[in-house]
């Protein structure tokens, strides 16, 4: 956990596969979930699994449990501990090894939490204001009025990533705007200051955007998921009640038929096969077809995961326990680099 990558000026192409541009080794990922729930299938597919390959290949990996940003779109964080350890027993059931992996909570670095203020400094009103992302999670905030942590959380997790010094981030499509964000903000910081920060690339895999069972953005916090700790029972009822259309062969065409498509999606990802063999293989069988058929293979491809956690479940000291010092590996890490950011800054010391 000590070793920091070198910076570098060139964030390089986007990967959108599953391979990142670069030997795995020489990265440093940081990536993370808000404790608003538990983890979805559009976490697994979207990013999750990525993160335990790249671990499994050598790769230093950071998760990050944001827990001030819960406060983004609502007025109090329900539940936080319950959703802190949760979001752990699902890393652990997809494989985050612990003894390679460091998860802390934000709110508990503080030196993490320092860095937004020269951030903040370095980006315009407008360009926080003109973020899609953001927007989007205007438009469905459980708030009437807009805080200023709403406009100000893509700052806030430019410090989650650069405070490791992390190179790589895999992360969903929604999270395109504020990697850029992350990225403006190291390069100006180092054409002010001098160079610190690399810029860290952003890493899509084949699921960048699932849907949710009513066709939009699946989300922890839009009623609208697939849990991965759910039951099969539970899948079962949540995948009848997902949104189809009225044509009843079967076909992958994401534009044209984005609900039909998803689902045919998630049942490739779960056997590993191309999407157009699954649609074709359920043929004009219905949409009813299509949701048996997607039940079957998400129950038995989670059948796994969901013992795993079940287990892990049993004892949720070990979970707090390895929080604690995920939280100290982080805290010796972001002390570090504010040192770092202190020198160059010049600010007295
Ligand atoms: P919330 O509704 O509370 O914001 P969420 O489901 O959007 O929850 P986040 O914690 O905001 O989840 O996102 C964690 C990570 O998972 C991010 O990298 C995000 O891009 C990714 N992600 C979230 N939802 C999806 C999805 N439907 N498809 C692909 N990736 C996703
Ligand atoms: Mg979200």
């Amino acid at each position: 956990m000590t070793t920091t990558p070198r910076p570098t000026t060139t964030p390089g192409p986007t990967p959108t596969g599953t391979a990142p541009a670069v030997p795995a080794t020489a990265d440093r990922i940081l990536t993370g979930d808000r404790p608003t729930g538990p983890l979805h299938l559009g976490h697994y597919f979207g990013t999750l699994r990525n993160r335990v390959r790249l671990q499994n290949e050598g790769v230093d990996l950071f998760l990050v449990i944001p827990d001030y940003q819960v406060l983004t779109d609502r007025d109090v964080a329900e539940r936080l501990s319950e959703h802190v350890e949760g979001l752990v027993l699902d890393y652990l059931a997809a494989g985050v090894d612990p003894a390679r992996a460091t998860v802390f909570t934000h709110s508990s670095v503080p030196a993490l939490n320092q860095l937004l203020l020269p951030f903040l400094s370095l980006v315009s009103v407008a360009e926080l204001g003109r973020n899609p992302t953001v927007k989007d999670e205007i438009a469905h905030s459980r708030q009437a009025a807009v805080s200023g942590l709403m406009y100000t959380y893509p700052a806030h997790q430019a410090a989650d990533i650069l405070f490791c010094k992390a190179t790589l981030v895999p992360v969903g499509r929604d999270q395109e705007p504020h990697l850029e964000l992350t990225r403006t903000i190291a390069r100006r910081f180092n054409e002010r200051y001098g160079p610190v920060f690399p810029e860290p690339r952003t890493l899509l895999s084949e699921a960048p955007l699932l849907l949710g069972t009513d066709g939009t953005k699946m989300s922890k916090s839009r009623a609208n998921s697939i849990a991965l700790k759910a039951s099969p029972d539970e899948t079962a009822r949540l995948i009848r009640g997902a949104k189809t259309d009225a044509t009843r062969l079967i076909s992958y065409e994401p534009e044209l038929r984005p609900e039909v498509s998803n689902l045919v999606l998630l049942a490739a990802l779960c056997q590993g096969r191309d999407p157009h063999e699954v649609a074709a293989g359920i043929g004009d069988g219905g949409a009813s077809a299509l949701k048996a058929a997607v039940t079957e293979a998400v129950n038995t491809h989670l059948a796994p995961l969901r013992a795993r956690r079940a287990a892990y479940a049993q004892d949720l000291g070990y979970v707090r326990q390895l929080i604690r010092e995920g939280n100290a590996r982080a805290n010796a890490v972001a002390e570090a680099t504010l040192d770092e950011v202190r020198e160059a800054m010049g600010t007295f010391r």
